[in-house]
């Protein structure tokens, strides 16, 4: 049998492009701001998950270079070998005193740290019960896991519990994941009703606070303070690559879990610690996100303003700067997404298998202008007349 090995690779890839599921990048030059430089154009950005405009702050930018002078652009080693300095430690300390938890461990990207803090909470003896809509780094994770994993459907709070019911006592331990902000839809989950299942079938909970940080409660803490449920048990995860403006990820909660952590989890263990201007850059967004709380009324003015403007549109619910306008298929998501482009607005089309119904999504930022989004309300609303 003489056969190419490689050629069915070929083939998956004509399926991807006849479902309109094919992806490719697309180049931004210079800074992502409010507005961006998109293959050479000028075009309003709603598509960057920099909801404070703060990847391109000067200050940021300044932590980033004296960090790098001072401690060179690599980390060099993992954390338990060479590659841990004052600098890991100062923004574990800042990232546990905006969540009020007693400890916090910052890994290299969000995706990492739910694949680590997930398959080293639970294992084969063990049950994951996990929201349909949840992220893929929590669903990979459940996967790495080992876990049993049952999905309940989005947000329903009664299937959770007959799920609860009718599985949990077989299992040892259990763990509830979830986002907190929905990253495609723009929804919450409802978090005390998750607590007190928790707490009621003996399972821990962990959020995906990675779209709420920085921008949902008073002090930007994410959902939970939204909730109120500041100071509850549970494991919050998150990244700083969002409203925090820089890259690497985060778990925040007990002492004892964080040590565990330190321990257990291969994602943290055997990877190279962040880098030195990463670090800093996402320590000096903390520090911003307490001291200008201005910035976050900003963007919620905007978001308000943006939800009262389009919402004679199909748009999905959403109590965040996460605002979705539902399409019939993917091709008419792509190519509203195109109009738009050539219009001079930037908001992408996210289709299957990402989300299970085609959408335009669109992030609001605290830099966006009015002028930038009434722009956005008047093409909409042409758009959708067609
Ligand atoms: C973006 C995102 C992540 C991944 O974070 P990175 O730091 O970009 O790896 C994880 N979970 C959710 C819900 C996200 O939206």
């Amino acid at each position: 049998m003489s056969s190419n090995p490689y050629i069915w690779l070929e083939k998956s890839l004509t399926s991807i492009h006849r479902a309109n599921w094919y992806r490719s990048v697309k180049t931004i030059d210079g800074f992502s701001g409010s507005t961006v430089l998109l293959e050479g154009k000028e075009v309003i950005n709603f598509a960057s998950n920099d909801y404070l405009g703060l990847a391109g702050d000067e200050r940021l930018i300044q932590a980033a270079i004296a960090a790098t002078k001072e401690y060179g652009t690599g980390s060099t080693g993992s954390r338990l070998l060479s590659g841990h300095r004052e600098l890991h430690r100062q923004l574990e300390k800042a990232i546990a005193e905006l969540k009020q938890t007693e400890d916090a461990l910052v890994f290299s990207s969000g995706y990492l740290a739910n694949l680590g803090t997930i398959s080293a909470l639970v294992g084969q003896k063990d049950l994951i019960l996990g929201d349909q809509y949840n992220h893929s780094s929590l669903k990979n994770g459940a996967k790495l896991s080992g876990a049993t994993i049952i999905d309940y459907s989005h947000n329903n709070i009664p299937d959770l519990a007959s799920k609860l019911h009718q599985h949990r006592s077989q299992y040892r331990r259990g763990l509830i994941i979830t986002d907190s902000v929905f990253s495609m839809d723009g929804d919450l989950c409802p978090l005390p009703e998750l607590l007190s299942l928790a707490e009621e079938f003996n399972c821990m909970l962990l959020v995906d606070e990675a779209h709420a940080t920085g921008v949902m409660g008073k002090t930007g803490a994410g959902c939970v303070e939204y909730f109120g449920c500041t100071g509850r048990e549970l494991i919050q995860i998150g990244t700083l690559s969002k409203a925090l403006g820089s890259l690497g990820g985060y778990v925040a909660g007990s002492a004892s879990l964080i040590d565990f952590l330190r321990n257990r989890a291969a994602t943290w263990i055997y990877t190279t610690g962040l880098s030195p201007a990463d670090t800093a850059a996402a320590l000096k967004a903390i520090e911003i996100t307490k001291t200008e709380p201005q910035r976050r009324e900003k963007l919620w003015r905007n978001v308000n303003y943006l939800q009262q403007e389009l919402s004679g549109l199909n748009l999905l619910p959403s109590q965040s700067p996460i605002i979705c306008i539902n399409l019939f298929s993917p091709a008419t998501a792509l190519s509203t997404a195109k109009q738009l482009e050539k219009e001079g607005i930037f908001a992408p089309a996210i289709r299957p298998p990402t989300v299970p119904t085609s959408r335009l999504r669109i992030s609001v930022m605290a830099t966006h202008q009015p002028e930038h989004l009434q722009k956005l309300v008047a093409v909409s609303r042409v758009l959708s007349r067609k």
